[in-house]
């Protein structure tokens, strides 16, 4: 049974995952429930079908995080970026694909490779021995969620994420926001200020909830809204139920009073919590939104202080099966309580599907590596892989995680370069020359360990 490793679920982690093992000299077997069980967003039974969008998003490996990602993956001789350089369409800077054409090739390679097999079964229960990875992404089959959720606890699985829009720390405007937490509660200075607040005056408050109602929002897929609830609204659901619902809610002014201007009284205040170890992100609280994206950026630069924040993400409400990684999975993408089983794809808490397939491509080497009793060194924090691993099993704060894309907030950061906006074009490229330098001195490593 060691010898072969078990991957559930074959959409875009458990597809790389496959791969990546089977390539490293390990056999597979693929367990996949469609077409047998369906989910409300995939139409086939191929491997990693793409299930809504078809572009991978920026191809552009110097000035952005994802363009990075797919550097990285390439470099590692992943399958999806293979498949999708060979099925690209015409989109500007994105990678856009043929998505049949993207399925059935992943769909062929992985049942043509001769380690690999499959099985069509829905898997229902945790296993209790073997070697495995759980990539059953979003839309877990409802029998291995509780599954999943009887062995974490009610609280560490989510079905919903709330998102909240993530904002770079160093293009907040701190001549308009100051930092407190509310009552200044807390038994440290650091405690006391955890907080970034900005301002609103009743005019600026009246133009905001304007905007809010006004600003055209996404609806939910026939299917989505089962089991969802009422406890996080999207705040444009809460200003239709009334102009001051905001006010008495996540915007309430009570217990903060501003540093640059101590005698005014805010109308209304808008908080920021950190969002990472490293100080670099913030999300803006209670903030949950279904507002189209490029309604968001206008609508939040709104806020005193935001004027010219830039975004690393924006926020969304979806139907979306997920960890608390940063409790529940060690460093290696194992869970604590089971080391023999690991998580890959968008339920370790990644969003997307280049982010997931990355997870699953690394899942697969580290699987395989333990596998051959060889040991794999972390993958460094400065590279896009390593940044979204460190994220979700520690970087993130585990009380209010949420699933996160890849961006350059979750890097550390590079010294010598100016922060904000203006600075950014030489900041990037030095994240990703680091990053591409790093990985590829991580994947010369791991070459070194299997020879
Ligand atoms: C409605 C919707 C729209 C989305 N739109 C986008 C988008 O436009 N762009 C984007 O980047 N991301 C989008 N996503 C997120 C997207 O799902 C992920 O980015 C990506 O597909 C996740 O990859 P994954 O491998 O983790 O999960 P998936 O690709 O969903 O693969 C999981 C696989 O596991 C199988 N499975 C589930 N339970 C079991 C079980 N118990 N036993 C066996 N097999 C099982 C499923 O059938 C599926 O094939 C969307 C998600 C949803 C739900």
């Amino acid at each position: 049974m060691t010898d072969i490793l078990h991957i559930v679920g074959g959409g875009m982690a458990g597809s790389e995952a496959a791969w990546q093992a089977a390539q490293a000299g390990i056999r597979v077997v693929i367990h996949e429930m469609r077409p047998k069980v369906e989910t409300f967003a995939h139409r086939t039974g191929d491997f990693a079908e793409m299930v809504c969008s078809n572009s991978f998003r920026s191809d552009d490996d110097e000035q952005n995080a994802v363009g990075l990602l797919h550097w990285e993956m390439r470099a590692a001789g992943g399958l999806l970026m293979e498949m999708a350089d060979r099925h690209k369409l015409p989109a500007g800077g994105a990678l856009a694909v043929d998505r049949d054409g993207f399925s059935a090739g992943v769909t062929e390679r992985l049942l043509a490779h001769p380690l690999i097999e499959t099985s069509a079964e829905e898997i229902a229960e945790l296993p209790g021995e073997g070697q495995w990875i759980i990539a059953t992404g979003p839309l877990t089959s409802g029998a291995l969620a509780e599954a999943i959720r009887a062995e974490t606890g009610e609280e560490a699985l989510a079905f919903f994420d709330a998102i909240a829009p993530i904002v770079y720390a160093d293009t907040i405007d701190m001549s308009v926001a100051w930092e407190q937490s509310r009552y200044d509660k807390g038994d440290t200075l650091e405690e006391q200020r955890a907080y970034i607040n900005c301002p609103m005056t009743r005019d600026q408050y009246e133009a905001f909830i304007d905007a809010l109602l006004a600003a055209p929002k996404t609806e939910f897929r026939e299917g989505e809204m089962a089991g969802y609830f009422d406890g996080c609204l999207p705040i444009e659901v809460m200003a239709e139920r009334g102009r001051e619902t905001l006010r008495h809610g996540p915007m309430k002014p009570r217990g903060l009073t501003n540093a640059h201007d101590p005698d005014v009284k805010p109308h209304a205040v808008v908080q920021l919590r950190r969002d990472n170890a490293l100080g670099t992100l913030y999300n803006i609280v209670g903030f949950q939104t279904k507002m189209k994206y490029g309604g968001q950026t206008e609508v939040f630069r709104m806020i005193p202080g935001l004027s010219e924040a830039s975004f690393a993400r924006l926020g969304g409400i979806h139907r979306n099966t997920f960890l608390n990684s940063p409790t529940l999975l060690d460093g290696e993408m194992r869970l604590r309580s089971r080391p023999n089983i690991r998580f890959a794809g968008q339920i370790t808490g990644v969003e997307g599907y280049v982010e997931s397939g990355a997870m699953g491509l690394l899942a697969g080497r580290l699987a395989a590596a333990e596998m051959q009793g060889r040991r794999l060194a972390p993958v460094p924090p400065t590279t896009a892989v390593g940044a979204l691993v460190t994220h979700i099993t520690g970087g993130a704060e585990a009380k209010t995680f949420q699933p996160m894309n890849v961006n350059f907030g979750l890097f550390p950061p590079v010294g010598g370069f100016k922060g904000g906006r203006k600075g950014r074009v030489e900041r990037y490229r030095a994240y990703t020359d680091r990053a591409k330098a790093d990985w590829r001195d991580w994947l010369g490593q791991s070459r070194q360990s299997a020879a």
